[in-house]
């Protein structure tokens, strides 16, 4: 328009769009994130100064951002009710480097280190409103702030280094806030898309606290009133707007049989895409656990699992952060059929409720079953993704969240196990006071989890003692149905024992034909049973509980006596040695190399002979999984 000012963009933001236009970068998706979390911005920033100057919200109460698209114009419009802005504003706020989002990218750009470092990071955060260029040739917008008269249009065409603003032809088609108008690159028209829209503002924007509306379009047939009906039109009209709902059922009903006429009528709608609030952003005690087990399911997006504990707490140190920890019941899906990649955490990373990424490890790997959010305002945006998963906050949110993590299946644990105990009958108690309970739900809970947290009790040595205590193991006391822990087991030791007994083998059925069991059963001394491939691995790196070391009860060398029996056994021993001295040196020569020694032993009871692995050799077991994996 001839009224039109024309500006020039400030040095460094002409620096910046070039950067930004140029890059390319591949994730242009985050421009709508961009935009709507400014429009959520200015609609905070109005409800705040409303508070001391109602006459802000007149004409317009809502505060809402409201998204249209015309696939045949290309064009997109992100609309708010927010504060809007005066002709200044718009010439400071969005021709200079003064705000804040701006000024940090290129703060960021200082520090990077290369092109590489410059492009990546603009895909990752976004470089707030100017990520519009991402996807737009032509920007436009239109801003009526409440405390002035005139609406503006501020507008620039992507490359130019200047922008123009004027008053709106229009006049004020806003009564208060921001309308802006995307004029989409030929390579960028698909963004003017239901589907599309729907997807990325759900993904990005779920949590804005503000309703998000995308206008869409429903195409109906309706039936029209056939030209034999001799109903006159004004009539008809008259009808509708007087509602008379029984005399059209009528009039329906007498057209039945006849061809009737229809014709399709386009309406439009208002379609909410977001509405899940961030109940992570609340405090614990307004929050029931419905609405806990609810937001599960939002962040899980699983409904085969539900909540079984959760761990909603605030961070609080060189890095603030909020988060909510979700255990689930049963394995996620997407983490039992592979659809959820082998390094990718079930933690989702905010910055206000606006998702950053979904695809950082801030869990290590054997407790990516886990689900929920990290919401951190502290982090940099000048940092690219790559350098970030390095950064020294990730690394700190990280160890916390492990923390916690730990922290809620151990309480899960102990509460269940508490819960099991008080059910238990009263005239049980006589019986086994030390008996594991058999009906914790922590068990039912374990016996789906149990080869993740072996995993971590093998890889995750900072934290080992913490999930060695969540392990169970059934055991020559617990037998097929029961569970049984460390702690208990090492509680329940005789006194002459110094060891974790262990036998291992595919299942309780065959461990408990084991030869190798008859002594221990006799003085009374726990085995455990390592039934998972995983178990006698973890031992024999993890090699002791509570300074007691595992033991394979099949491996040679295991005393198993009191101070009494050993003079005994000792005398014994010799006296058997010397005896059968003829039968040893013949069997030593008759199996040659393929057997390592032949010894009189004092561990069998029934049986006459057995053979068994050397201390520090494979053992069976190990020898069956290693062959089980060898072709
Ligand atoms: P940041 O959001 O980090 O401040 P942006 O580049 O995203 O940086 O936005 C620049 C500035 O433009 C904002 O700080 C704000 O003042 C103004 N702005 C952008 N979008 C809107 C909007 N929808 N309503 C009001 N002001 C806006
Ligand atoms: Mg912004």
């Amino acid at each position: 328009p001839d009224d039109a000012e024309n500006f020039k963009f400030e040095a460094e933001v002409s620096r910046m769009l070039d950067i930004v236009v140029n890059s390319l970068y591949q994730n242009k998706d985050v421009f709508l994130r961009e935009l709507i979390s400014n429009a959520s911005d200015a609609l905070d920033k109005v409800r705040f100064l409303s508070i001391s100057k109602p006459e802000l919200l007149q004409g317009e109460e809502k505060l809402q951002v409201q998204i249209e698209f015309d696939s045949e114009a290309s064009t997109l419009t992100i609309r708010d009710t927010g504060i809007g802005m005066t002709h200044d504003e718009m010439i400071s706020n969005l021709g200079t480097v003064a705000r804040s989002g701006t000024t940090r990218f290129l703060q960021g750009l200082k520090g990077a280190d290369g092109e590489s470092g410059q492009v990546s990071q603009i895909g990752q955060f976004g470089v707030g409103f100017y990520s519009a260029f991402l996807v737009a040739d032509r920007v436009q917008v239109a801003s009526k702030h409440p405390e002035s008269d005139t609406q503006y249009v501020w507008t620039t065409t992507n490359g130019s280094s200047e922008f123009q603003i004027f008053a709106d032809p229009r006049g004020t088609s806003l009564v208060r806030g921001t309308e802006i108008t995307l004029f989409l690159k030929e390579d960028a028209i698909d963004y003017a898309n239901e589907t599309r829209l729907q997807t990325l503002a759900k993904h990005y924007s779920e949590f804005v606290t503000h309703p998000i509306y995308l206008r869409t379009e429903q195409t109906m047939e309706v039936e029209i009133e056939d030209d034999e009906d001799d109903a006159p039109a004004a009539e008809d009209e008259e009808k509708k707007e007087g509602e008379d709902d029984l005399e059209v059922e009528e009039e329906e009903e007498e057209a039945e049989g006849k061809p009737k006429k229809t014709k399709e009528v386009t309406t439009f709608e208002f379609e909410q895409l977001n509405g899940n609030p961030a109940i992570w952003t609340r405090s614990k005690e307004d929050i029931s656990d419905e609405e806990y087990k609810a937001f599960y399911k939002v962040v899980s997006r699983d409904e085969s699992s539900s909540a079984e504990h959760w761990s909603h707490f605030n961070a609080e140190g060189n890095i603030n952060f909020k988060s909510l920890l979700y255990l689930p019941d049963t394995p996620p899906e997407a983490w039992m059929t592979g659809m959820q990649e082998m390094d990718k955490s079930g933690l989702s990373l905010y910055v206000r409720k606006v998702l950053i990424s979904d695809e950082f490890e801030l869990l290590p790997r054997y407790l990516a079953f886990l689900r929920g959010v990290v919401d951190s305002d502290d982090l940099p945006l000048n940092v690219n993704r790559e350098t970030l998963q390095e950064s020294k906050i990730i690394k700190v949110i990280k160890k916390k969240v492990v923390r916690k993590a730990l922290e809620m299946i151990r309480n899960f644990m102990k509460e269940a196990d508490k819960e099991a105990a008080e059910a238990k009958p009263a005239e049980d108690d006589e019986d086994d006071e030390d008996a594991p309970a058999t009906t914790s739900k922590y068990n039912e809970w374990y016996s789906k989890f149990a080869p993740s947290l072996k995993m971590g009790a093998l890889d995750d040595e900072p934290n080992r003692p913490k999930i060695m205590k969540l392990l169970r193991f059934k055991s020559s006391k617990t037998g097929e149905d029961g569970w049984t822990s460390l702690e208990q087991y090492v509680e329940n030791m005789k006194d002459f024992q110094k060891e974790i007994y262990f036998v291992a083998g595919q299942d309780v059925e065959s461990v408990e034909k084991s030869q190798f069991l008859e002594t221990f059963s006799q003085k009374d001394v726990e085995v455990l049973y390592f039934l998972d491939p995983i178990d006698e691995y973890m031992a024999s790196n993890v090699r002791e509980f509570e300074s007691a070391k595992f033991k394979n009860i099949a491996t040679e060398n295991i005393k198993l006596e009191t101070e009494d029996d050993k003079d005994l056994a000792t005398r014994r021993e010799k006296f058997y040695k010397k005896k059968f001295k003829p039968l040893t040196k013949y069997l030593k020569k008759l199996y040659g190399p393929s057997i390592m020694r032949i010894a009189i032993s004092s561990r069998l009871v029934s049986t006459p002979a057995i053979a068994s692995s050397a201390e520090y050799g494979h053992s069976a077991n190990m020898e069956r999984i290693m062959r089980a994996q060898a072709y």
